[in-house]
Formats: structure tokens, sequence, C-alpha cells
């Protein structure tokens, strides 16, 4: 099969970087139509966090399917959404001690992200909000308006939402206190920052440039947001579902968001669902005050469901990915202290590892190289200078190391 781009629009990107035509895959391995096989250090961008068609949960769909389970839902009571709802409150919500009420946006993140948003105006009463430089959360007007990158906002004309950018972690280098200048626009009757509704933060920027807030930074800003009467939303889109070890991202910080964002891995299966987690206090919206057509997909439900028994009935996983993390760490110290480049930087958490170039273009080149050589990953950051990782968490450690084996090969390549 050749190449199919005469009837798609310009804006496809991710097929650039990889002109072949997939077919099928299985964990964390792929094979285009002539039966190359590719290893994934990309995982649908952190929604395939078990990998290609888990085997467990493959055959729990494939049982639903062959009994005419329900497909297509919307906000009826099914089997399957009670089954994942109770699973989520008893293997997920209740052994953290965390009490909030699960909404479904919409079956994306930017649903998600966009639900988040209305809400939080909804319970204050208030428009304005927060976000941070650098910051990701999708591709709708409302989502956009919180989102950092020049780029992809230039594509959206005006945003909706009045949201002011207020540095992130490190965003200075250490060299200015941590949320010296937030508080003060906060507090400063000659500030535009008036009185917002809510704060939206990742806790590790994944399409930022795999960019993690310190803990005691996350802590600060809970602290910030009691103190000021402003409700925390924390975007765990692609940092949750155990990307960075635990199942919440924000459980590392200890701390309790109002609003949380929940999409990609959550299905377990690539199947689009997403999930807003609210405090009960903050339940405000009445019958139909947010719909969807495409809220609640059951076959998502199922597998979801399977995903949480499977992998997070202990915390095997949650291990698993911090050492594996430590894995890709080293190999990209090493990667750094070996480099005749000197300016490059590896960054992360858990299985959310990135590589920081400075010279323009050498990150997309190396993911090319490393295409070249059979594995995918993608850039990030705002000028593509972030070379990233998001393996499945499932993988093994052989392919885990074939992979990083291809990286250092092919930064050497770039860069000598
Ligand atoms: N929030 C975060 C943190 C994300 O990384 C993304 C997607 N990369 C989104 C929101 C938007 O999700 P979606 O692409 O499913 O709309």
């Amino acid at each position: 099969m050749t190449i199919f781009e005469d009837v798609e629009s310009e804006v496809r990107s991710y097929c650039r970087n990889w002109p072949v035509v997939f077919d099928t895959a299985k964990g964390a391995e792929l094979w285009d139509v002539d039966g190359k096989r590719y290893l994934d250090f990309f995982a649908g961008a952190g929604a395939l966090n078990y990998g290609h068609n888990p085997e467990p949960l493959k055959q729990k769909l494939l049982e639903y399917l062959s009994r005419d389970g329900i497909t297509h839902g919307l906000d009826m009571y099914t089997t399957a959404k009670g089954e994942f709802l109770n699973t989520f409150r008893d293997k997920i919500l209740g052994p953290r001690k965390l009490n909030y009420k699960v909404q479904f946006p919409g079956p994306t993140g930017a649903n998600a992200v966009e639900s988040a948003l209305k809400l939080a105006r909804k319970i204050t009463g208030k428009e304005a909000m927060v976000n941070f430089t650098n910051a990701f959360h999708g591709m709708t007007l409302g989502a956009l308006s919180v989102t950092g990158n020049s780029m992809k906002r230039g594509g959206a004309g005006v945003p909706l939402v009045h949201s002011t950018p207020m540095p992130f972690d490190n965003y200075f280098d250490g060299k200015v206190p941590d949320f010296l200048w937030f508080e003060r626009v906060l507090t400063d009757s000659g500030s535009s920052l008036n009185d917002p509704a809510a704060v939206i933060v990742e806790t590790v920027q994944g399409e930022g440039g795999i960019n993690p807030a310190r803990i005691e930074w996350l802590q600060g800003l809970a602290d910030l947001c009691k103190r000021h009467d402003i409700l925390l939303i924390v975007d765990d889109v692609q940092m949750g579902v155990g990307r960075t070890g635990p199942f919440f991202s924000f459980e590392a910080a200890g701390i309790e968001p109002d609003i949380v964002t929940i999409s990609k891995s959550i299905s377990g299966y690539g199947l689009p669902m997403a999930l807003v987690l609210i405090k009960p206090e903050h339940d405000v919206w009445g019958p139909g005050e947010h719909n969807g057509t495409f809220r609640g997909h059951n076959p998502a439900f199922v597998t979801g469901t399977e995903a949480i028994h499977r992998y997070w009935s202990d915390d095997t996983l949650e291990r698993e990915v911090i050492r594996k993390g430590e894995k890709v760490e080293e190999a990209f110290n090493k990667i750094v202290a070996d480099t005749t480049v000197t300016e490059l930087t590896a960054k992360g958490r858990g299985l959310a590892r990135g590589l920081q170039f400075t010279e323009h273009d050498q990150a997309g080149k190396v993911c090319a190289a490393a295409f070249e050589r059979g594995l995918l990953m993608e850039t990030s950051g705002p000028d593509s200078e972030v070379m990233k990782i998001l393996a499945p968490l499932t993988i093994t450690d052989d392919e885990l190391d074939e992979g990083l084996e291809i990286v250092a090969e092919s930064v050497k390549t770039v860069t000598s």
C-alpha cells in the first residue's frame, strides 16, 4: 500500500515523521505493511500505557462484543459503566482515601479540560484562569486558552477563556523565589489578575518538554491556592494512569486537587475515554447542564475496568515504572556524559523522559535517525527541542534496553 496523502488534510503531522503504513501492533512493537518491525517509545502519545492490544484486556473486549454488549450507551446505566465506576471507586479512589465524584466529559483529553474549566467557573462564579508557561491542555478553544505554546495558539484566532500565564517551576532557573510573581500579582491592586476561578497545572509538562515540577513546588502551589481561595485543577491527561509511577501523578506530592482531568490511557486499550474527578461539594451541574453524544464509551469501560483489576490491584506496576524510569535516567545520563554536545539535558519522572538539545532541529534529527533504526519517538517542547520517550509501562527490559541502545546510537550519529 502506498502513502495516502491526497485526500487527508495537510494538518496531519505524525505521519510526516513516520512515512510508512502501519498495520499491526502488540505490546511495545508495531509492524508496517512490508513486515518491518518498530519498537514503540511513543505509545500513542501516552494513550497506550499497557502497550498495544494487551491480551487480558483484548479477551474481555472480545467476550463483551461476542455477547452483544452495548457499545454506545450515552448516559444510560449499563453493566459496563457500573462495573467501571465501582472498580474505580474501590480500587483507585478508596485505597488512596480520595473522595471524588466521576464525571464523563466526552471522549478526549480536551473534553475533560474544557469541562474542568467550565465547572470551575460555575462553582466559583468567577471567570479568570491561571495557567503556566509551556503548559499544554488541548486544542479546543477553552483548552487552548490555557495552553502556553504560541504555535498551537496561533492556529486558533481568539481563545475563549481569560487566562494569565504564570512561570512554571524552574522557569527562572531558581533565581526568583517560587510564586513571588504569582503572589504579587494576586495581591497587587495594580495588576490585571483579578480573583481567578482556578489554576490549571500539569505535574510534569508533557508537550511542553517533559518538565517535572518539584514535589515541594506542587505543594507550594496547592497551599497558595488554598490561601487565596482558588480552585486547583491538575491535568493528569498525560501523566496520570501510572506514567510517572503512581496512578495519579499528584500522589507523590500528597496534594488533593479540587478537580482532576484524566484521559489517554484510562481505557487501557487506546479507546477514547475521559474522566473529570470532582470533589463532591463541587458537583454543581444539574442534569443536562453538560452533555455530549460520546460521553461514556462502553467498550472502553470494559477494557478500563480490566486494566484496573490487572494493573492496579497492588503496587507492582508503580514499582516497575519507577525502576524502568531509573534505567532510562541512567542511560540518558550516560548519553549526556558521552556526548560532544555541551548542553544536553536529561529530565523526567517515572517513564516520562526527555533529552533536551540546544541546537535547532537536533531532537528531530535524532528521532529521524531512530526511525531509520526501527524506533518510534517524538519531540516536544516549544521549539521541538526535546526528544521525548513515553514507552509503554509494561515494556520488557530487553525491549527497553534495545530502544535505549538505538537512542544512544542515534544521538551519536546526529551529534558527531
Ligand atoms: N492535557 C494534556 C496534559 C495533554 O497532554 C493532552 C494531549 N497531549 C491533552 C490535555 C489533550 O488531550 P486530547 O489530545 O485527547 O484532546
